[in-house]
């Protein structure tokens, strides 16, 4: 298993070159979300938000948000160590954590929870491009800290991941 110096590092240095391969087909938006969202996925939305790591220490005092979640979360369980599932979950978490925020703070001039949706779904019409380029790099980030973790698909049985490992070595 990397530590999160490892994890921190090699996020950090894969960035510019994973936004690169979307330079040709979005041009420099395309090049700036696509590192970015690695950069996000890696160091704040990072599958160790489930045990104390230096992704839950980035958060801050809004730590606290992701506080129930790794009370929940075994370290390394499926729901956090897994593609597409762990990134899924971290966003809905974090979209229903924001959303839970804002209910509390309309009272006291916040924008409504309704706005923030009818924002996302304005973003999602006009952005789909850059948006799923987003996603990508979140999800790319989270398989990357899976190879590094040196379990790729840690959920699997236990003769393929021994195969699948040895392939990747
Ligand atoms: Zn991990």
């Amino acid at each position: 298993m990397a530590s999160g110096r490892h994890h921190d590092r090699t996020t950090a240095l894969l960035a510019l070159p994973f936004g690169l391969l979307w330079l040709p087909a979005l041009g420099a938006p395309g090049l700036v979300v696509a590192s970015g969202g690695f950069l996000l996925g890696g160091l704040w939305l990072s599958p160790d938000l489930d045990t104390r790591s230096n992704a839950t220490r980035r958060w801050g005092p809004l730590g606290l948000l992701w506080w129930p979640y790794r009370r929940l979360l075994s370290h390394r369980s499926l729901f956090s160590h897994s593609p597409v599932l762990g990134t899924g979950l971290r966003l809905a978490w974090l979209a229903g954590a924001l959303l839970l925020l804002a209910g509390a703070l309309a009272p006291l001039g916040g924008p409504p929870p309704q706005a923030l949706v009818a924002a996302a779904g304005r973003l999602w019409q006009e952005q789909r491009p850059l948006l799923l380029t987003a996603l990508a790099g979140l999800e790319a980030s989270t398989w990357l800290h899976l190879l590094q973790d040196g379990d790729p698909v840690p959920h699997l049985p236990r003769r393929l991941r021994r195969r699948l490992r040895r392939r990747w070595r």
